[in-house]
C-alpha cells in the first residue's frame, strides 16, 4: 500500500541537530528514510519551520534548511525531489521515495517578493501562510484578535497564486480562512488539521471550513496530533483518526481527505502510532472499515490526484 504524508517537521529537527542522520534508523526522528521505506510511504512533504526559540530568525536560516534538505535528505539514490506533476509520474515508475519541500509560515519572507521567487526556484511547492500567531501577512489561529490578512499579505497571496505555489491554511485564523475563500481562485489544502465538530481545538476546522475545502477541490490532511483528535494527550486510539475521516466523508469529502501526520512536530503520539514506521497500524484499521479502493484513496490516491492537478506540469 502506497502512502502520501502531507506534513512533517523532520527538517526542523535536522536543522537543530547536526548529528541526526536522516538515512539511519534514528530514534530521535519520527520520519527518516528507513521508516518511510518500511511503511511504504511513497511521497513525504517536508516543512521548513523556524521554531519560535530561534532568536533573530532570518531568511538565511531558511536557506540553511533548504541546504540541509538537499545535502542530508535528498543525498540518497532512493530519494527523489518532486517539483512537478511529471516528477510524480516518473516517481511512480520507480522504487524511490518522493520528497516535496514546503514552508510553514510566511513570517521570514517579510513581504519580499524576491525571497518568495527564490524559494520557488529552489523547489518549494507549498506554503502555509502563518503558524499559530500573527505575522506580517496574516493572523494565525491562536491570535486572540482573529484578524485576517494585511494588505502586504494579500499582495503576496496574489503572487503565490499566480506562481502556482499551493496554499496551506492549517494554522491560519478563521477570519483569514474566509478572506482567502473570497479572493483565492485555486484549490487549497489544510495539510494537518482535523474536524472541530469532533474535537473543539482551535487548530481544527469547522464543518463550514471543511466544506469550503471540498468545494474548491482542495485537500484536508487528517493529522495524528492526539489533542486535535480527542480532548486528551494520551491513549488516543487509531480509531479516532478514522472518526475524523468518516466525518469529512459525511460532509462529501471522501475524495478530498488524506493524511498529514505532523510527525517530528509532536511530543505526544496516538497509541501504536509513535513514528512513520507504524503507518501499517493505520492501514490495518482502514482495511477493516473501508473498501480497498477507499483505503487506497485515503492513503495515496486523493493526495496524488490533488498534486497532479496542482503542481506545475
Ligand atoms: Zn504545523
Amino acid at each position: 500500500m502506497r502512502i502520501v504524508d502531507g506534513h512533517c517537521d523532520a527538517l526542523t529537527k535536522l536543522f537543530q541537530n547536526d548529528r541526526l542522520d536522516f538515512h539511519a534508523d534514528e530514534t530521535e526522528l519520527d520520519v527518516c528514510f528507513p521508516k518511510l521505506k518500511r511503511a511504504g510511504v511513497k511521497v513525504q512533504c517536508f516543512a521548513m519551520y523556524l521554531s519560535e526559540s530561534i532568536t533573530n530568525p532570518s531568511f538565511d536560516h531558511i536557506l540553511q534548511m533548504v541546504d540541509i534538505f538537499y545535502r542530508r535528505l535528498l543525498n540518497h539514490p532512493e530519494m527523489m525531489f518532486i517539483r512537478t506533476a511529471a516528477d510524480w509520474r516518473a516517481l511512480e515508475q520507480s522504487q524511490k521515495i518522493g520528497a516535496i519541500l514546503t514552508l510553514e509560515g510566511l513570517d521570514i519572507l517579510a513581504g519580499n517578493m524576491t525571497y518568495l521567487r527564490i524559494l520557488h526556484h529552489l523547489g518549494v511547492r507549498s506554503m502555509g501562510l502563518t503558524w499559530n500567531y500573527a505575522n506580517w501577512a496574516a493572523d494565525g489561529v491562536m491570535e486572540p484578535r482573529n484578524g485576517g490578512f494585511t494588505k502586504k499579505g494579500l499582495r503576496m497571496l496574489k503572487e503565490i497564486e499566480s506562481m502556482g505555489i499551493i496554499v496551506d491554511v492549517s494554522h491560519l485564523s478563521v477570519a483569514g480562512f474566509w478572506e482567502l475563500v473570497d479572493i483565492y481562485k485555486k484549490p487549497f489544502v489544510a495539510t494537518h488539521s482535523n474536524a472541530k465538530s469532533l474535537c473543539p481545538h482551535p487548530r481544527n476546522l469547522s464543518d463550514e471550513q471543511i466544506k469550503a475545502i471540498i468545494a474548491c477541490k482542495g485537500l484536508m490532511g487528517i493529522t495524528f496530533v492526539p489533542y486535535f483528535l480527542e480532548n486528551s494527550m494520551t491513549d488516543v486510539p487509531i480509531s479516532s483518526i478514522l472518526r475524523h475521516i468518516d466525518h469529512v466523508g459525511s460532509l462529501g469529502g471522501e475524495s478530498h481527505v488524506g493524511f498529514g501526520s505532523d510527525f517530528d512536530g509532536i511530543e505526544h503520539w496516538v497509541k501504536d502510532l509513535r513514528h512513520t514506521g507504524q503507518y501499517g497500524n493505520i492501514i490495518d484499521a482502514l482495511c477493516k472499515n473501508y473498501t480497498e479502493s477507499q483505503v487506497e484513496a485515503f492513503l495515496y490516491g486523493n493526495w496524488r490526484n490533488f498534486m497532479l492537478a496542482n503542481l506545475p506540469q
